[in-house]
């Protein structure tokens, strides 16, 4: 973004002007804190902010300052369809394609207003008037930070902003261990603090809400867990019958891909979740060090993400989709092994 976009932008913002904030299908914590990160920042000065995601999100979230006002496009189209309609502006934060957005695609393609996009993720679209992308960031909710700060706001950031910002960039980063975690990223987390993010509590509410199901699901989870250690990699499946079995929950298998990336001497984790509304195999990828999962899904999982963290789907079966994985795996035999 250069500082062209934001005197254009900062000149944009200075009347009032109705305006939407979008974010991708399955809304994680940087999707929600940093769509309603902006929402408080803007509302400070706009009347008319609606926060839409294309569906409903993890009970985890639901606590986050503001959640409540936030409109569900699968459940609210009609009013939804009519914001969009009528608005000047729509942020798209935390994607990078409107496909990203699922069943708002087409209604977001057609759209004329003014698009502002604030994205962390690879290879992003030209669709916006204003892009502010930048792969190198914690998290969405970090670029949001960045995004006031190059406004000149950063005293307008209150408990309820520090607080949304701080749950983006706690989950985006793995609670600050992935390599995206940089000094600056610490460093706004400090300020947060001071503007009155309280961290123990955003933690508890987030990571400490687990249902007795849930660490069933993840017992489960765990006895599935392969390792195949020529190619240092490990995944984990699960099958519809078992999601149901216990009683699955938007959310509930949320960084349990992690377990596997934690084995000694796997840099290369997979789970593959069987959604069967959707016809669909859910594909999470994690990796340590230089091998990009984002090239990998692209390239065989018709998704993409970060180098360290990607998502994608298959439409074969769980069994033909794990097969097909085993196979490609040798190929990437030296990639793997390389560090
Ligand atoms: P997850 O495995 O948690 O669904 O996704 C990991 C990361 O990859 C997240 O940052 C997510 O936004 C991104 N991601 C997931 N699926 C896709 C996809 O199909 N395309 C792109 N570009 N990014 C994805
Ligand atoms: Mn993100």
């Amino acid at each position: 973004m250069t500082k062209q976009d934001i005197t254009r932008i900062k000149q944009l913002l200075s009347t009032p002007k109705k305006i939407v904030i979008v974010t991708h299908k399955n809304p994680d914590g940087d999707a929600i804190g940093s769509t309603l990160g902006l929402y408080h920042y803007l509302i400070k000065s706009h009347d008319d902010v609606t926060v839409m995601t294309p569906n409903d999100y993890p009970t985890f979230l639901k606590w986050v300052p503001g959640e409540s006002s936030i409109l569900k496009y699968d459940t609210q189209t009609a009013a939804c369809n009519k914001l969009i309609e009528d608005t000047d502006i729509i942020f798209t934060l935390d994607f990078n394609a409107f496909h990203r957005t699922g069943n708002m695609e087409s209604v977001l393609s057609k759209n004329a207003s003014i698009k502002i996009m604030i994205d962390h993720h690879q290879e992003p679209d030209d669709y916006a008037a204003y892009t502010y992308s930048d792969v190198s960031m914690s998290s969405t909710c970090q670029m949001i930070y960045h995004f006031i700060d190059m406004l000149g706001h950063t005293d307008s950031i209150d408990t309820n902003i520090a607080t949304c910002l701080y749950v983006g960039i706690m989950t985006d980063t793995g609670s600050f261990r992935f390599r995206s975690t940089t000094s600056k990223t610490h460093r706004i987390i400090a300020k947060l603090i001071d503007k009155g993010a309280d961290n123990t509590t955003i933690h508890n509410n987030i990571y400490d809400t687990n249902s007795y199901k849930r660490l069933q699901l993840l017992g489960c989870a765990l006895s599935n867990l392969k390792i195949v250690p020529e190619s240092r990699t490990a995944y984990i499946t699960l099958s519809q019958n078992e999601l149901n079995k216990f009683d699955y929950k938007k959310g509930d298998t949320e960084g349990v891909v992690n377990y596997a990336l934690s084995l000694d001497n796997v840099i290369f984790a997979a789970i593959f979740i069987e959604d069967r509304q959707e016809g669909i195999i859910k594909i999470s990828l994690r990796s340590k060090g230089e091998f990009s999962v984002n090239e990998f899904s692209k390239t065989h999982f018709n998704g993409g993400g970060h180098n360290n963290a990607a998502g994608g789907r298959s439409e074969l079966s769980l069994k033909n989709t794990i097969e097909s994985f085993i196979s490609i795996l040798p190929s990437y035999n030296k990639a793997l092994n390389n560090d």
